[in-house]
């Protein structure tokens, strides 16, 4: 989309839905939105951000988790969707979260689920070595989960005893996460990627050992490897440096990129994008609402605002969101933090800060 300026150039504007939702959610997506502005201004374009007021306060007021109109709203009209965090406390069961999150992720197939794993400031990590036994430093890695399948497909049922979960796994689900892993590796000039199953346990997953190996052959300078995500999750703790790429299904890399944020800082740096090439994708830090801190204005804004460098990459803006993440490290190093991440500054002084690092 693009908008006349006085000067009578165009500048690019982008329409971005917004569903900040419960918890810290808005207070991260508000702190996050003006550092995105200034990016976006520094860097040619604009956002022209469009609140909706889906959550768990609107659902106990209206009973409306996501109406119809607007998620064909936003499946048609907008370049793409920003969300905070969903779920709440006074909604135990999370059917809106359910609705709104797994809904949009599974009706607008966006299929990959993308969470970048990097080490901003050598002080981030617990590790007390983060160089494990391959010599390489620096922790920097993408999990590249399945995000329409698995068991999160809710498939399943109850008899008696028995609760029953289907995990779901289909040729064409695996096969396109997959390809999409080494296609990024090969944008990326990345040397190996790696695909994590349970297949020596799960037969289902053999599925995920065939797709490896015929897409694998397609790519023959990219080293692909397994790992069963057991000896997975003990090798990412031991030597991170080591992983470029990680593909993996949608219960694995749930857990498997919580382990990452652990790694390199927490929850309060993690950013993700789901996105089916070609569509708008929708865009939210890993965290969820964490209602224990919510209110106190303490929370870290920055996985919002590397969420939203995920977001400019996608939409074209690669460079506005490498200064992003520069600004966020430029931060980091000056000490100033959230208490998430070993500081006493708050959300809005943090998010001041990474501003002014721009
Ligand atoms: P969900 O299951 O929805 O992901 P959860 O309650 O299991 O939610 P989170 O809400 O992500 O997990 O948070 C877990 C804890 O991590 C929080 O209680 C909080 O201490 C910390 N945390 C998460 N996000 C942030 C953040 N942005 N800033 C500071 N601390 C955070």
């Amino acid at each position: 989309m693009t908008a006349g300026r006085p000067d009578g150039r165009t500048a690019e504007s982008h329409r971005i839905a917004v569903i900040a939702g419960d918890g810290i959610g808005p207070e991260v997506i508000e702190a996050a939105i003006p550092v995105l502005d200034r990016a976006a201004n520094t860097h040619g374009f604009s956002c022209a951000w469009e609140r909706l007021p889906y959550s768990a306060d609107h659902y106990l007021k209206t009973g409306e988790t996501l109406p119809d109109t607007a998620f064909q709203h936003v499946q048609n009209d907008v370049d793409a969707i920003f969300l905070g965090a969903l779920g709440d406390p006074r909604v135990p069961g999370n059917e809106h979260a359910r609705d709104i999150l797994l809904g949009l992720r599974f009706r607008l197939d966006l299929y990959i689920n993308f969470r970048p794993v990097t080490l901003l400031h050598p002080d981030l990590t617990p590790l007390r070595q983060a160089v494990g036994p391959s010599g390489r430093p620096a922790i920097d890695f993408v999990i590249f989960r399945e995000n329409t399948e698995g068991l999160y497909l809710g498939r399943g049922r109850t008899s008696g005893d028995e609760y029953i979960a289907e995990d779901v796994n289909t040729g064409t689900g695996v096969e396109r996460i997959i390809r999409a892993a080494f296609e990024w590796a090969r944008a990326h000039g990345t040397t190996r990627v790696t695909m994590s199953d349970k297949s020596n346990a799960v037969p289902a997953h053999r599925i995920w050992q065939e797709k490896f190996q015929a897409v694998a052959a397609a790519y023959p300078g990219i080293d692909a490897e397994h790992r069963y995500v057991d000896a997975l999750a003990m090798e990412l703790v031991r030597d991170p440096g080591r992983f470029q790429v990680i593909v993996t299904n949608n219960l694995y890399g749930d857990i498997l990129s919580d382990l990452g944020a652990g790694l390199v800082g927490g929850l309060g740096l993690a950013a993700s994008a789901n996105l089916h090439p070609g569509r708008a994708g929708l865009f939210e830090p890993v965290h969820g609402s964490a209602p224990r801190i919510a209110g106190k204005g303490i929370a870290n804004p920055m996985a919002a605002v590397l969420t939203g460098a995920l977001m400019f990459e996608q939409l074209g803006h690669a460079e506005a969101a490498r200064d992003l993440e520069r600004a966020v490290r430029e931060t980091i190093a000056a000490g100033v933090r959230t208490p998430d991440i070993g500081g006493t500054a708050t959300t809005a002084e943090a998010g001041r800060a990474v501003g002014d690092a721009l």
